[in-house]
């Protein structure tokens, strides 16, 4: 017999997220995760995924995942510490390490237990946390799960920062104090003021750490957005994830060898959680090595965002202060964003809404993600439609 008080909770908790139109479908996607995708059978222009470069379904990355599986099998087996750590693995890590600049590289199952592993390894009860108020769920989970003191600063606010900063070394109260922020905000796109960040943390000797999920692939040529302020020796956690412009799976941290060798005896998800598969680690070093190459994908990547960027401002839509890729298209209501995402679908555009509490309530926004495998044509036929379903709601 079930639960009745969980069957109560649910009933009571989903009716309550479907009534104020909060609740999130998912749409099972038939096929690979391209620029054009298949839902229901129906073909899609996709403005959805975080697959910057294209290379989620790149042949060259496909190459050496099918070779990985040949010569390595489909699973890594065990743990990192106990005998899942495989060569290809080691190869990934010394290509990130060299990818970013850094002495060393720990990689993760993915960016999100990244995030839960690195703080907590290094962050404790003694300690404090300066966190951007909009910073990923993945770094508020990563700080909870320290116990160490959260003072949120809000977004991108450099004085607020610096007299929380004062006030948390001064007090004398913590071990540790650490500054954390996303490289690049998921939701408008903007970057962080990382410049004025370390000033701050080089001041009052704080411990650095950016979230570079939305970074790396993007921003200082696809080495991330430390490597675009030039700042490659004044962060600590240089964190990235593989899963969106490397487009395969996995989180890591970059920095000092002293760092990376704490986190291996220390971070949680290393010693208790199976490593990531052949496939995927050699896929992974491929796009890394891809990138290092060339930066042709990451040109192709900016000219469709300012093409699309341009295209959705001209039409008359609010896209926000939006620095990078990340293009938002801001709605407000809840409601009426997931009415607008719901005919941009029926028209044949696949743009997710993204609403409370992802985004502050009244900010309700369909998210674009433009990406290097567009083409001129996708992108027009995607404004088409916005621009029919804009008029047609009144937006524009
Ligand atoms: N950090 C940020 C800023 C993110 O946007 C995401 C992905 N949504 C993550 C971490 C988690 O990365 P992953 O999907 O690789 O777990």
């Amino acid at each position: 017999m079930t639960s009745k008080v969980l069957h109560s909770f649910l009933e009571k908790n989903i009716d309550d997220l479907k009534e104020r139109g909060l609740y999130n479908e998912i749409d099972p996607v038939q096929g690979a995760n391209g620029p054009v995708i298949e839902i229901n059978d129906k073909k899609l222009i996709n403005l959805s995924s975080n697959n910057y470069l294209g290379l989620a379904t790149d042949n060259r990355l496909k190459e050496v995942a099918k070779k990985a599986v040949e010569s390595h099998g489909v699973g890594a087996g065990a743990v990192r510490t106990i005998n899942g750590t495989l060569d290809l693995h080691i190869e990934l890590e010394k290509k990130l390490a060299e990818f970013k600049g850094t002495e060393a590289v720990i990689s993760y199952q993915s960016g999100f237990n990244c995030n839960m592993a690195a703080i907590s390894a290094v962050m404790d009860k003694n300690d404090a946390i300066l966190s951007d108020e909009l910073n990923h769920a993945s770094i508020i989970d990563g700080c909870r799960l320290s116990k160490a003191k959260i003072i949120r600063v809000n977004h991108s606010d450099m004085d607020d920062l610096r007299n929380k900063a004062k006030e948390a070394v001064e007090s004398g109260k913590y071990n540790k104090v650490m500054v954390i922020t996303d490289g690049v905000f998921s939701m408008d796109g903007d970057i962080a003021k990382l410049p004025e960040i370390v000033e701050i943390a080089e001041e009052f000797d704080l411990i650095t750490y950016v979230d570079d999920a939305h970074g790396s692939g993007v921003l200082g040529k696809g080495a991330g957005t430390v490597k675009h302020f030039g700042l490659q020796d004044k962060v600590d956690f240089q964190m990235g994830t593989l899963s969106k412009a490397i487009g395969v799976i996995g989180g890591y941290v970059a920095g000092k060898a002293e760092l990376i060798d704490w986190l291996k005896v220390r971070s949680r998800p290393f010693l208790f959680s199976t490593a990531v598969s052949p496939a995927d680690a050699a896929a992974s070093t491929k796009a890394v090595e891809l990138l290092m190459e060339s930066t042709d994908l990451n040109e192709r990547l900016w000219e469709n965002s300012n093409y699309l960027k341009e295209g959705l401002k001209n039409l008359g839509f609010d896209i926000g202060d939006s620095e990078t890729p990340i293009t938002p298209c801001v709605i407000g209501d809840e409601k009426d964003t997931q009415k607008f995402s719901k005919r941009l679908y029926e028209e044949g555009v696949y743009a997710k809404s993204i609403v409370f509490p992802t985004v502050p309530r009244g900010t309700g926004r369909v998210r674009n993600m433009p990406t290097a495998a567009h083409t001129k044509e996708m992108l027009d036929d995607a404004l088409k439609i916005y621009e029919k379903v804009g008029k047609e709601m009144g937006l524009i």
